[in-house]
């Protein structure tokens, strides 16, 4: 019996992509077609960057996280299929069987091995891009989009690889060197660099739903995370001279932070939403992949943190981000899938229930992280865990508008919040 079931999750992962979209009828293919791209990344050919149109395509901008190939190139920043899902990802080297993005009779398409899936189109370039802020900084190197939101990476420093303890999926001081010296992004953003590129961003009618701050944590200050709370609170201040109500639609995914310094960042400023990413619900595992939150707070300390958070920010404004998959990461990750997915939901429901929701990204093993060498799990793995967390979020009734497909467009599991 056993080893029929293990024959069986066996079969499962090594599904393609048009099996698993037969397996799972209740899961949109476009959906699941953006887990694997996101999943397996994508080569552009040479039609395909002759396609690009610099006056209307956004090409790649300053990101938190590199590339799979580990090099800054103006290819276009990223693809929307036509149902409007946006998927997220970065040019893979050729060996590790990416996606194809080509063109094929005039239309931009992605292929697999030669066959056509579908017609892609890639990101509108926003109005703000090629502006400067009066310090003469690139106003796109302040501030990034997403086809429906501004990203805001006030730092690229993660104080928790002072030690050595950063996340091990995790390349953002590696990628934050390459773009201080390849494109001279500033180290800290300027309160008045930011104001002045929201302004002009809000110029723009009916591109964007929301604003998300995140950058590395900070453990310095009176208490421990006290200077990234301060910075927070200094640029999300000179975000909100922008508006004439006191709240905006805004998210902050940053570190756990104390009841103290939460109610400091909903009542001295327009945030609306926080998330802090426990990253893999598992202690042991958490223990081991994220070795500086550990330290620094602990995984129970993580949780009861965000469950406390609900009281501040209020139920469906709270979450925590998972990398999805990472929890099979070799050698101390789980040793099957169905393990691996029946443990993470188990946790994730025990977050849910207390008005804590969870939504994950796909796991890529990033060049410049210590799981370089690592492979991620099957896309049968990822629309399970998609949705699993989708029926439990229905399940609990707790809402996710903050972070779904039109606020972030980065997790598959809040794109199927327009099934509902
Ligand atoms: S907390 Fe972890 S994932 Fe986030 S920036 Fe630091 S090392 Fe990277």
């Amino acid at each position: 019996m056993a080893l029929a079931l293990q024959k069986e999750n066996e079969a499962r992962s090594n599904l393609s992509y048009f099996e698993v979209v037969r397996e799972h009828p209740d899961v949109p293919p476009l959906v699941i077609l953006k887990m694997d791209v996101q999943r397996r990344g994508v080569h552009y050919t040479k039609k395909a960057l002759s396609a690009v149109d610099e006056s209307v395509h956004q090409l790649r901008s300053p990101y938190i996280f590199g590339s799979r190939d580990a090099q800054i190139k103006p290819v276009p920043e990223s693809l929307l299929l036509r149902d409007g899902t946006s998927i997220l990802v970065d040019p893979t080297p050729l060996e590790q069987n990416p996606y194809v993005v080509d063109v094929i009779d005039g239309q931009v398409v992605l292929t697999d091995q030669g066959e056509v899936l579908e017609t892609v189109e890639y990101w509108p370039k926003p109005d703000f891009y090629d502006k400067k802020t009066s310090s003469g900084v690139l106003m796109s190197h302040i501030i990034s989009a997403r086809p429906q939101r501004l990203n805001i990476f006030q730092s690229g420093f993660c104080h928790f690889w002072a030690n050595d303890k950063g996340c091990r999926y995790c390349d953002i001081v590696t990628h934050f060197k390459q773009q201080r010296a390849e494109l001279g992004i500033p180290a800290k953003l300027s309160p008045q660099d930011v104001f002045e590129t929201m302004q002009e961003a809000l110029k723009q009618p009916g591109r964007f739903t929301g604003i998300c701050l995140t950058s590395g944590s900070d453990t310095r200050g009176a208490e421990p995370f006290d200077q990234e709370v301060d910075f927070y609170i200094e640029i999300l201040q000179a975000i909100g001279a922008n508006f004439k109500v006191k709240k905006f639609p805004s998210q902050l995914i940053a570190s756990a932070f104390t009841e103290k310094q939460l109610a400091r960042l909903y009542e001295e400023t327009g945030l609306t939403s926080y998330t802090a990413d426990l990253e893999v619900l598992n202690e042991e595992l958490f223990n081991w992949i994220c070795p500086g939150k550990a330290e620094w707070i602990g995984y129970r300390e993580w949780k009861n943190r965000l469950i406390r958070a609900v009281d501040i920010f209020g139920r469906g404004n709270v979450s925590t981000g998972i990398v999805g998959g990472v929890e099979t990461a070799k050698p101390k990750g789980f040793g099957s899938e169905e393990a691996a997915l029946q443990s993470t939901l188990t946790e994730a429901e025990d977050l849910i229930s207390q008005g804590v929701n969870v939504a994950f990204i796909v796991w890529v093993p990033r060049p410049g992280s210590y799981f370089r060498d690592q492979k991620n799990p099957s896309l049968d793995y990822f629309v399970r865990l998609a949705k699993g967390l989708h029926q439990l979020r229905v399940k609990y009734s707790l809402p996710i508008d903050f972070d779904d497909y039109r606020r972030c467009g980065n997790h598959p599991d809040t794109d199927l919040s327009r099934l509902l």
